[in-house]
């Protein structure tokens, strides 16, 4: 049987950032460490930073003053920071950095009075992030082909969209194709937001999907990113599992397969994909191979440890 690995899979550079900060300031500060929402969407992680006292998603009101602050990897609310100033909290910012151009986005579009259609899932923390930069012109949300036709829109003159980063790529580009014949004059501000992770990762899944009789993406269910590797190759296989780890692996799975593609999202540790092969090695002479769309070169920097005058004491400059 032959297993193909992909390539990208898996840690993108936000993530690595995020995770280089906690690690510095888990090295550095005593528990109880707090955070906004999860750091990034993946169960290990989160299981992780919970053992070693991070406390999640607690309310801000609730967090006692002067203590550590982390926001996660998906950024947040103005409003979020402006709490945190006021209750002298001692941020980490672990905003993906192409997380954060959107948010520069979202406020050069709030200052200049343009309303702005976000794409993307209301309920994610991402989203709830970039709304969160608006206090002046209206925002509305677009989660799919269907809103897109009918969403009620007061004002068009002055409009622009923006996107989540970790969308379905074809599927975004249906909707902006029926938001631009709609709304002829609507403005894209940057270019496309979904980002280069979700774009290579969600490339080559496709390939995997095409030339393997079962793909299985190492992934979290609160993962945004596995849950669209999921729906791509759903797609173009039947056979497609998202998994946690390998405990979930089913044996019945590999009936009457001969190939078996594998891949994970862009929060999945690499060494629960390890797990897995060495798992699944024990049910057949594996030969393991790569399909590879492409090397990423993207790293950010790890934010300089400085205090400003709000108190963000890790600021990437
Ligand atoms: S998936 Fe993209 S936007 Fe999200 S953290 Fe990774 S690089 Fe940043």
């Amino acid at each position: 049987m032959d297993i193909i690995l992909a390539k990208p899979r898996g840690f993108c550079a936000g993530v690595i950032r995020a995770i280089n900060i906690i690690k510095q300031v888990l090295n550095t500060y005593k528990s109880p460490i707090y955070m906004n929402h999860e750091l990034v969407h993946n169960n290990y992680i989160v299981n992780y930073l919970k053992n070693h006292g991070v406390i999640i998603n607690r309310n801000i009101n609730d967090i006692p003053n002067g203590s550590i602050f982390i926001i996660s990897a998906h950024g947040a609310s103005k409003n979020i920071f402006n709490n945190a100033y006021k209750k002298n909290l001692n941020i980490f910012d672990a905003t993906c950095p192409l997380v954060k151009k959107i948010h520069y986005r979202a406020s050069y579009a709030n200052n200049n009075n343009i309303d702005t259609i976000i794409i993307g899932n209301p309920k994610h923390q991402e989203v709830l992030g970039i709304i969160g930069q608006y206090d002046r012109t209206t925002t509305y949300i677009v989660e799919s082909l269907y809103d897109a036709n009918y969403i009620k829109i007061k004002n068009s003159s002055k409009l622009c969209f923006l996107t989540q980063t970790t969308l379905s790529v074809f599927d975004t580009y249906q909707i902006i194709n029926v938001l631009k014949n709609r709304f002829p004059n609507i403005l894209e501000l940057g270019r496309n937001n979904i980002c280069y992770a979700t774009n290579n990762r969600q490339q080559v899944v496709y390939k995997l999907a095409k030339t393997t009789d079962l793909v299985v993406i190492i992934g979290s269910d609160i993962s945004s990113n596995a849950n669209k590797l999921a729906i791509v190759a759903k797609k173009y296989n039947k056979n497609v599992y998202m998994i946690d780890n390998f405990s979930y692996f089913k044996k019945q799975w590999l009936n009457n397969i001969n190939t078996i593609g594998v891949t994970s999202s862009a929060s999945t540790p690499e060494f629960l994909v390890k797990q897995f092969i060495e798992y699944i090695k024990q049910y057949d002479n594996m030969i393991i191979k790569e399909i590879i769309l492409n090397k990423e070169k993207v790293l950010f920097k790890l934010p300089k440890i400085f205090k400003t005058k709000q108190n963000i004491i890790c600021y990437d400059k």
